[in-house]
């Protein structure tokens, strides 16, 4: 279902609050690793006038140590839709089980991320693909694209065919990076399949310094959205903190994105 054979024609998914991604169309998804509060909606202000059309939060977290902060549920939820629909912004959550796709169905989350470390949990992935919601499918740390490929066969098997994919940086040999930004992917994507490709620089790189160069690297690549994390206050934020963007170095990055979107 995802195969370009089958289906040459570019995929545009309809993200809500008139966000269409792919097709030409190129949105960026901005906004905190964690939703933690009251900071939530000074960064959504921050990143939507810095060009964001699409806002970014996560309120179920996947933390590698269970002694850390797992987000804040429910709640994070409410305070991303009450920002989304304050600065009429489509919200992008990631769900962690599938039975929390029915709260985030009854909040209104507009786009459900499947992040790197779920993305072959084949049954969250059926029980998204069940909905008529936007998926933003990200890549496993250790996915192959056709794996990535075959996540997204499960998503549309169900009958959802409104699925983003998302590289996201994959591990490596090198320890220099939190991950190795595989920018072959988003051409290599484009060639294979229909669907919107989206890069996400900031988990691919881990570092706020290499976030705008892999950004670049993205768009000139030819990615159909960026997610970038972006935070107020990066060292007190709960979770990716070092690879946070400040709303001052994301709306720089924003204008060399448009830049380089003229050129290519
Ligand atoms: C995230 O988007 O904050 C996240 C956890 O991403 P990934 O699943 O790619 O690590
Ligand atoms: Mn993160």
């Amino acid at each position: 279902l995802a195969n370009r054979k089958f289906h040459p024609e570019d995929t545009v998914v309809d993200c809500g609050h008139g966000v269409l991604v792919g097709g030409g169309n190129f949105q960026v998804i901005a906004g905190p690793c964690s939703v933690e509060g009251d900071n939530l909606i000074e960064i959504a202000r921050a990143v939507k006038a810095a060009g964001a059309t699409m806002l970014r939060g996560g309120a179920f977290k996947p933390r590698t140590s269970p002694y850390t902060s797992q987000g804040m549920g429910a709640r994070g939820l409410d305070l991303l839709m009450e920002a989304g629909a304050e600065l009429d912004m489509p919200v992008v959550s990631e769900v962690m089980d599938p039975r929390d796709v029915q709260l985030f169905l009854d909040k209104g989350v507009d786009v459900l991320q499947i992040g790197a470390r779920n993305a072959q949990n084949f049954t969250l992935l059926r029980e998204v693909g069940k909905t008529n919601v936007p998926v933003l499918l990200k890549r496993g740390m250790s996915e192959t694209i056709d794996e990535l490929l075959m996540g997204a066969e499960y998503v549309m098997s169900e009958g959802n065919a409104n699925v983003m994919l998302c590289e996201r940086g994959i591990r490596t040999f090198e320890t220099r990076t939190r991950n190795t930004f595989d920018v072959n992917a988003i051409p290599v994507l484009h060639h294979l399949t229909h669907l919107p490709v989206v890069g996400d620089p900031s988990h691919a790189t881990g570092y706020t310094r290499y976030v705008r160069p892999g950004a670049y690297a993205a768009v000139a690549a030819g990615a159909d959205a960026l997610e970038i994390e972006v935070h107020d206050c990066p060292s007190r934020a709960w979770s990716d903190g070092s690879q946070a963007l400040t709303p001052a170095q994301f709306a720089d990055a924003m204008r060399r994105i448009a830049l380089i979107r003229e050129a290519v």
